[in-house]
């Protein structure tokens, strides 16, 4: 498939909403390629942190995300709350953002050889990355459903973290993400929105596909 004719299905949200999981099973089921953005942020995030950095140092912070390569994070526990805060925070500086920007284009325009088109997730797919993706998704929860959701993640690593602790750290990081004038985390105009609170996974999966099913089959042909 050529790189003018792939699709791409831009997935944004806040944390925990369900995103991801949608965005996973998207890809697994048309045969797409799958980028988590969010695992760009918490790299820089992470490798700030793991050079004794601060991430509110934006000079710093600006040199990791233009230095940065997945391969970098081999190895690296990007999946902790510490360092989910160090993304929010390094994810708000227009370097940062800039810097990482090309890599995501790229990646969903040219999906890997053998995959028909891109799936990526993130805050800003839809409204900043790929403006022009075919199908839009806005998947949202209430805080309560979505931090229940990060508990059960999370309570496996730090055991003793209280659901409270995390709808306080997950409510502060939607501040962040929203409240931003680089990007900020909210719905693209013409975005599907799915309210995740009272669904299953299988139940968004089948939503979100009877939308890029009708997308697709309304798509020009092409010679
Ligand atoms: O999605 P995830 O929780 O892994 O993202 C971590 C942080 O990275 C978010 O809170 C957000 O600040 C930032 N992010 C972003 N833009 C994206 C993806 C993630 O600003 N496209």
């Amino acid at each position: 498939m050529t790189n003018q004719s792939s699709i791409i299905i831009a997935i944004d949200g806040p944390a925990a909403s369900g995103k991801g999981t949608l965005a996973k099973r998207l890809a697994n089921f048309y045969d797409f390629s799958h980028l988590d953005t969010g695992i760009l942020y918490r790299g820089v995030g992470w490798l700030v942190l793991a050079a004794d950095g601060d991430p509110r140092d934006e000079e710093t912070a600006t040199r990791v995300a233009r230095d940065f390569s997945l391969d970098r994070l081999e190895q690296a526990d990007i999946r902790n709350a510490d360092v989910a805060r160090a993304a929010s925070i390094v994810a708000a500086m227009p370097g940062v953002r800039a810097a990482l920007l090309d890599f995501q284009r790229q990646f969903a325009k040219s999906p890997p050889a053998g995959y028909f088109g891109a799936v990526l997730d993130g805050r800003d797919i839809g409204t900043v990355v790929c403006p022009d993706a075919t199908v839009k998704f806005y998947i949202t929860a209430s805080p309560e459903v979505r931090a229940h959701r990060r508990w059960l993640e999370l309570r496996l690593s730090s055991p003793g973290i209280s659901e409270e602790e995390v709808l306080d750290s997950l409510k502060r990081r939607d501040a962040r993400d929203s409240g931003r004038d680089a990007a900020p985390l909210r719905p693209a105009k013409n975005a599907e929105l799915i309210d995740t609170s009272a669904l299953t996974a299988d139940e968004v999966f089948s939503r979100a596909r009877r939308i890029v099913d009708q997308k697709i089959k309304n798509l020009p042909q092409q010679d």
